[in-house]
Formats: C-alpha cells, structure tokens, sequence
C-alpha cells in the first residue's frame, strides 16, 4: 500500500488511553498511515446541550508523543467562562491559543461550524470575539481545520435520511442555513485572508463543482480534504470529467483525511471492518479503476495519476505542516495533574498520562 498522511484522526471513542495507543499502532500499521494529525474535539452537541470534555485537548498532545515523531496534535478551543464580557473573551481565545502552540500543538481544529454547535453556541464563527484568535494564527502561519456544515440533504425534510434524523442532524429553520455558515466563513477571511483555512469533508462542497472552485479561488490560503462522509465521492462521480480536471487543477490544495479513530474492539472481524472501512473506500476510489460497494452503495474507482495522488496523500500536507512541533513536557504533566482532581475528567487516564511520559 501507498502510505498516506491522515490530516483528520480522532480519539473521542470512550477507550482506555493505553488502550487507545495500542489499537492505534496496530491500525496506523493496517492501513500504511505513515503520518497522522490528531484533532481534538472538547465539545459535542446532542438534543441542544453542548457537552465539554475537559482532556481532549491534553489526550491530543499526548497521543503525539506516542507516536513521535509523525503524529501532530490540533487543539480545540474552550469555551468555558459563559459570564466573561466580549473582550475577556476575545482575550481568552488568544491566551488559549498562544498557550495551545507554546505547549507543542501544531494547529486547531474547530468544529464550531457543525450545525447543531453552532446553533446551541449562537455566535457567528465571524463574531469579533474570535478575531484576535484568528489573527494569531494568521500571524503565525498556523493551520486550522474547521468542519464547516454538513450535507445539504441534512437542511431537507425530503432528502434527509432516516439515520440523520434519528440522530438529530436534520437542520430545520432553527438552525443556521449551509448558505450562511458558508458566509460567515467568507467574511473571516475577508478580515483574515491569510489564515490557512482546511474545511474538512472537501467543504461540503461537491454539489455544485463551480462552489468549490469559487471557494478555493476566492480564498488562495485555503485547503480542502477528503475525509469522506461518503456523499462528496458520489457527487463526483456524477460529473467525473469535470472533477478530474479540478483535482489535477488543484492537486496542491487537497488533503488526505478519514475520520479515522481508535476503534473500540470487539471482535477482529467486526473491528478491522470499522478500522478500513474509510481508509479502503478513499483508496478505492482514487487508485482503482474497478467496482467496489461503499456502505452498500456500488461505485468504479477514478484511478487519479500516481503524481496527484502522491499529491493528496503525502507532499501537500508535508508541505503545510512541516515538521511537528516539539511537546512541552512540563506542561504536559502540569495539566495532567490539574485535570486529576478535576470532577467529569478520567482520572485513570491522567494517571496513565503521568506515569508514561
Ligand atoms: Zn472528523
């Protein structure tokens, strides 16, 4: 197999942290995932209440001191302090972020931009009070990976499925619409137009070929990856010709990326299902020229040239991430320790953290 930089792994199954380094090395081994980049995701959204798990952000920078020197950690901002005024906050965001990179983080990720967080959250992702944050980064040259929207079948009674619903992504007119999560993202960028900008999952953004390409020549600094949700690959194929040409037109701006997780294992068969569910399906589709099944969907591969693979799969982000930044050790345990007496932080976890580095 080709090896393959994942820019999207997460870590948010509730597994044991040994037990997360383990499953990890033996799926990073299974699927060639030479490099990888852990994104924390401190918040989740579920029946209008936002819940916040105060280790992810320390798990992330652990996890990449377990799988030195490949992994890198993406930080997730907090948003604790609901009483602050807007500048405190604006001055809480920045703090977060100076100290997230002096740490040995080496971007954000932000997953503000899901519906159901931004609607329970209420703050535009424009809002001033991220702007000293963004400017940081911008200033900075630091990478942010933001989950912008979702399928626009989500925002429709007739073409949402069944599954979507029953898990609460159905965006009625409570919710923000794809067009204006999609502007308040243009408005970032008309103040910040440095800012290195990854929307995951290709933006959302393959219903319409010339959105994406409007997208990434309005905003030159800005990368799309391909971490599937599985409708943007079956957009494409719909109007493959055109979207050949734009993968070769753009071939610097497009990242490798799965979803991919410590799975929780139950037994090898059901487990390796779940660990090369994506990874097989991304390298199906764009290395092959033969028929595969997809969550029972049938699809032919496109079988990009070797060159825009190599592309997508390894230099770009090598190129945009550089090397990973070196962990703060200190910090690393001094936050371990403060989130051992913590109520709602997994103290075995913690320890573990301070036992093993
Ligand atoms: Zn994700």
């Amino acid at each position: 197999m080709r090896a393959v930089f994942d820019s999207h792994v997460h870590y948010s199954f509730a597994i044991p942290l040994a037990e997360t380094v383990t499953l990890f090395r033996r799926e990073f081994a299974m699927t060639d995932t030479a490099r990888m980049v852990f994104l924390s995701l401190p918040h989740h959204e579920k029946n209008g209440v936002l819940t916040f798990d105060p280790t992810q952000n320390v798990k992330g920078l652990y996890l990449k001191t377990r799988f030195a020197l490949d992994a890198y950690a993406f930080a997730g901002l907090e948003h604790t302090g609901t009483a602050l005024s807007e500048d405190e906050r604006s001055r809480m965001y920045l703090l977060q972020a100076e100290r997230a990179m002096a740490a040995g983080f080496d971007g954000f990720k932000m997953l503000e931009g899901y519906p159901g967080i931004r609607k329970v959250m209420g703050i535009p992702l424009c809002h001033p009070v991220y702007d000293r944050f963004y400017s940081y980064l911008e200033e900075n040259r630091i990478p942010v990976v933001m989950h912008l929207a979702n399928p626009e079948e989500y925002w429709d009674p007739d073409r949402v499925d069944e599954y979507a619903k029953k898990v609460g992504r159905f965006c009625d007119e409570t919710y923000p619409t794809k067009a204006q999560l999609h502007g308040e993202v243009d408005e970032i960028l008309k103040k910040h137009p440095k800012l290195r900008l990854t929307l995951a999952h290709f933006g959302f953004l393959t219903y319409r070929i010339e959105d994406a390409e409007a997208w990434l020549e309005r905003h030159e600094n800005t990368m799309l990856d391909i971490t599937p949700g599985g409708e943007q690959y079956f957009n494409m194929l719909s109007d493959w010709p055109r979207w050949e040409v734009f993968l070769h037109k753009y071939r610097s701006r497009i990242l490798y990326g799965t979803d991919f997780y410590a799975f929780p294992y139950n037994d090898e068969e059901r487990w390796t299902q779940s660990v090369m569910n994506r990874p097989r399906f991304v390298r199906q589709f764009f290395e092959t020229n033969t028929e595969h099944t997809y969550q029972g969907q049938l699809f032919c591969g496109v079988k990009l040239d070797d060159a825009v693979i190599s592309d997508i799969y390894w230099n770009n982000a090598v190129r945009e991430y550089g090397a990973p930044k070196p962990v703060d050790l200190s910090y690393l345990r001094q936050e371990a320790e403060r989130l051992l007496t913590l109520p709602g932080a997994d103290a075995d976890d913690m320890r573990y953290i301070l036992n093993t580095i």
